[in-house]
């Protein structure tokens, strides 16, 4: 391999290729939160897939499951049979993550990707409810196609529809106009005005980080509302843990501390655990009305990512690794406070929660600069925000301190450089 192979990247793939315009390299290998390249240069991996790979690359324990499961011609392909890879995911789900926070509910598998089970819960909602409508709210990110595409607040990745999206109303996030200014006050008003052309919807859906949108979080309180909200107007509350859920925020889901039990869950990034695509559509047991095929898709339930997905699920039976994380999210908060008060001329406010978290600068251009020079001193971070305006730190949520520490330094030097 040569690095003219980025010249056949260039001229073979489609315009819309993306990371491998803010990531030129051409990478061969990876393990944990570490990357080579194709000439054994090491990365740091603080981007981890967009969340995908909350426990780094080839995890040694996923990666001998799923090759002892290769190596026994383990089924590969099923659509949506039974096999023996399935169902032990389903049980350990259920009993390791489901049963102790007292949840519970139908699992349905929409298809690969995130983008999949949002748009099964819009479908859901829609079917249970009879309505059409859907709120959602200002920088969120919820998919691709045109029904989740719909609900997300990016005018950039909007425009690549064509077309106007209707049914959807956005409503403004929690803190999107300022601190004090009671936003969800007027969705209530809204919803009592028919004349205001909002109708009621079918449901409201939000994430309680939003990944792609600048990693907002909302707070605990304001997630709690919009919930009172749902069930005083029988609304559906979908929450798109696609990037915030599976202990990136501290907690399996991210919205355990807020003390709700959402109507649908959307899972997929990390859930597979070893960079595989699954995504889960969870769905509250009397709303589960799905007609047998009513939703279906090819790759449905891959075994090979249900194999990683059981693995990955042994994590969470230690209360120790969960505490490990909130540990580490502490580090990362006060390494980002001391960044902001080092270098006041980044004008940087902290963004974020847990192993979600970034920088957010008020100069034009800052925060893409940190990241290019973060990549110029091998390490891999991404930018978030409708601007580009905060970078964001997503290393592996097993990463140890002093891979942590070696970030830390690299970010810094990336800042340093920027600043002069
Ligand atoms: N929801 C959220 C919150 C996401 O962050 C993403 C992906 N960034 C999606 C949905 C879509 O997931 P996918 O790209 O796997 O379709």
């Amino acid at each position: 391999m040569t690095a003219n192979d980025l010249s056949t990247i260039n001229e073979l793939e489609s315009c819309v290729r993306s990371y491998v315009r803010s990531f030129p390299a051409v990478f061969t290998k990876a393990r944990g939160y570490k990357m080579w390249d194709e000439n054994g240069k090491e990365y740091l991996d603080f981007f981890a897939g967009a969340g995908s790979l909350n426990y780094g690359h080839n995890e040694p324990n996923m990666k001998k499951k799923l090759v002892e499961y290769i190596l026994d011609d383990g089924i590969t392909h099923s659509l949506d049979k039974a096999t023996t890879a399935k169902i032990d995911f389903l049980n350990k789900f259920n009993n390791v993550i489901l049963k102790p926070r007292d949840l519970e509910y139908r699992i349905m598998f929409p298809g690969p990707t995130g983008t999949n089970t949002v748009e099964s819960a819009l479908k859901l909602a829609r079917k249970v409810t009879g309505r059409t409508d859907i709120i959602s709210f200002t920088n969120g990110f919820h998919g691709m196609t045109i029904g989740a595409l719909s609900v997300t607040g990016n005018s950039m990745k909007r425009k690549g529809a064509g077309i106007p999206l209707s049914h959807t109303v956005t409503m403004p996030y929690d803190n999107f106009v300022s601190e004090d200014l009671d936003t969800l006050e007027y969705l209530e008003r809204f919803l009592e005005d028919n004349g205001s052309g909002v109708s009621i919807p079918a449901a409201i859906i939000l994430e309680t980080v939003q990944g792609e949108g600048g990693i907002n979080a909302a707070r605990f309180e304001w997630i709690k509302k919009v919930d009172e909200i749902c069930k005083r107007w029988g609304i559906l509350l979908i929450i798109d843990d696609v990037q915030a859920g599976v202990g990136r925020t501290g907690t399996f889901f991210s919205f355990e501390p807020a003390g709700i039990k959402p109507d649908i869950v959307c899972l997929s990034k990390s859930i597979g655990g070893y960079g595989l695509p699954l995504a889960l559509t969870l769905i509250r047991p009397d709303l589960d009305q799905w007609k047998p095929g009513e939703h279906n898709g090819t790759f449905r339930g891959n075994n090979h990512a249900f194999i990683t997905a059981t693995e990955a699920l042994t994590y969470w039976e230690d209360p120790a690794f969960e505490k490990s994380v909130q540990d580490k999210s502490v580090t990362i908060t006060k390494f980002l406070e001391n960044m902001i008060e080092k270098y006041p001329e980044m004008k940087g406010h902290l963004k974020g929660r847990g192993f979600m978290q970034g920088i957010s600068s008020d100069v034009d251009g800052f925060s893409d600069k940190v990241a290019k020079n973060a990549f110029k001193r091998a390490l891999i971070m991404e930018t978030a925000g409708g601007h580009d305006e905060v970078f964001k730190l997503f290393p592996p949520i097993n990463i140890d301190e002093q891979g942590l520490e070696q970030g830390f330094k690299v970010i810094e030097d990336s800042i340093k450089a920027t600043v002069q």
